[in-house]
């Protein structure tokens, strides 16, 4: 049997509950952003990992190296923003070809300073190793929140409002200029940096992750399409979604009228915008957006509803049912 036949998830379910009877009590394993572990009285640790494989997460003729590193952490750090975490450290492994000179991974390293920089985040360990073809770059991030507070996927209510913080599609956008090879106008500049620049949401995070009212909350890697059904599977519920008022800017409506692409694929399918997708309590709705805006951050865009059913997912397109079938991008199954 190949990978593809079965995916990603379909491998990890395949040894996940292996090991599930070694997990110890208040530690929780597979399954989430990040795993939790108890640290003291008053907070718990949070461990996320996350790897970026040339060819597959990046092109080394696209990406510039200062990007590169910058990326690699940006995407862990945006599994501990998940959690509604702090981090607090990070490991850094990588495995170098020949042909990668030591001036690039100078940028590589300068990236992924400066993002360690804004984050406080120190880089406390790693490997580095030879590769035979690919630059691979592997990050772990410990971070922490106050004990049993870890927003998770699987605490969505019903009638809950399903909210997206930021633009959705702007990063697959991005790819796909670059797989393109577009010449860049200003906003192809802007969609290829929004791929090549992730913005981890660490302070939306913290404060979404001090409100009780926030129940489940994960981070957009996959696209809400594949994202979302996480959520309803961990939780044992259905979602209806209104496509026109997922969040899109003015420069992927732009690129896209140009170039003939459907914003709803891109901004459901596509994946890689590193926001959060939450679910809240819709009487606390407004207070939340309140209160970011008081803390200087945009404001959740509400995109759908938590209901009653199987986990699966109701689409509407301008108050009809509209068929939608391509699934979030899935690295085995494309
Ligand atoms: P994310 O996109 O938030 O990083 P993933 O979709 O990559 O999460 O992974 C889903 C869950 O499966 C996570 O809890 C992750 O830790 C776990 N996981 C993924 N790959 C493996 C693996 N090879 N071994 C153990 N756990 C894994
Ligand atoms: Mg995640």
């Amino acid at each position: 049997m190949k990978l593809n036949e079965i995916g990603e998830f379909g491998f990890i379910n395949r040894f996940k509950s292996h090991f599930d009877h070694l997990v110890q009590e208040r530690v929780m394993g597979i399954g989430d952003d990040c795993s939790i572990l108890p640290a003291d009285e008053v907070s718990d640790w949070l461990v996320t990992t996350d790897m970026l494989m040339e060819g597959v997460h990046f092109l080394r003729d696209a990406i510039s190296p200062l990007e590169l590193g910058a990326k690699s952490l940006a995407v862990n750090l945006s599994d501990i923003a998940a959690m509604g975490g702090t981090p607090i450290g990070s490991f850094l492994s990588i495995a170098i070809p020949a042909n990668v000179d030591v001036e690039y991974l100078d940028e590589v390293m300068k990236g992924y300073h400066s993002l360690s920089e804004t984050y406080a985040t120190p880089l406390l360990g790693g490997d580095t190793t030879r590769s035979l073809q690919h630059l691979a770059i592997n990050v772990c991030v410990v971070g922490k929140c106050p004990r049993g507070k870890a927003k998770l996927r699987s605490s969505a209510k019903v009638g809950d409002l399903v909210c997206v913080s930021g633009n959705l599609g702007d990063s697959a956008a991005g790819l796909q200029v670059i797989l393109g090879q577009h010449p860049l106008n200003h906003e192809m500049r802007y969609l290829v940096d929004r791929h090549h620049q992730p913005i981890p949401q660490i302070g939306v995070g913290l404060l979404l992750g001090a409100t009780p009212e926030v129940h489940a909350m994960m981070d957009i890697s996959d696209g809400i399409a594949s994202d979302l059904l996480h959520i309803l599977k961990a939780s044992g519920c259905s979602a209806t979604v209104d496509l026109d008022r997922i969040p899109r800017s003015s420069e992927l409506r732009t690129v896209a009228l140009q170039q003939g692409w459907d914003t709803y694929a891109l901004a459901v399918g596509g994946g890689e915008d590193y926001e959060l997708l939450l679910t809240v309590d819709p009487s606390h709705f407004m207070a939340i957006n309140t209160m970011l805006c008081n803390n200087g951050i945009s404001p959740l865009t509400n995109i759908g509803t938590i209901r009653e059913g199987t986990p699966s997912i109701e689409w509407y397109l301008n108050g009809e049912l509209a068929n939608f079938s391509k699934g979030g991008f899935n690295h085995f199954m494309q």
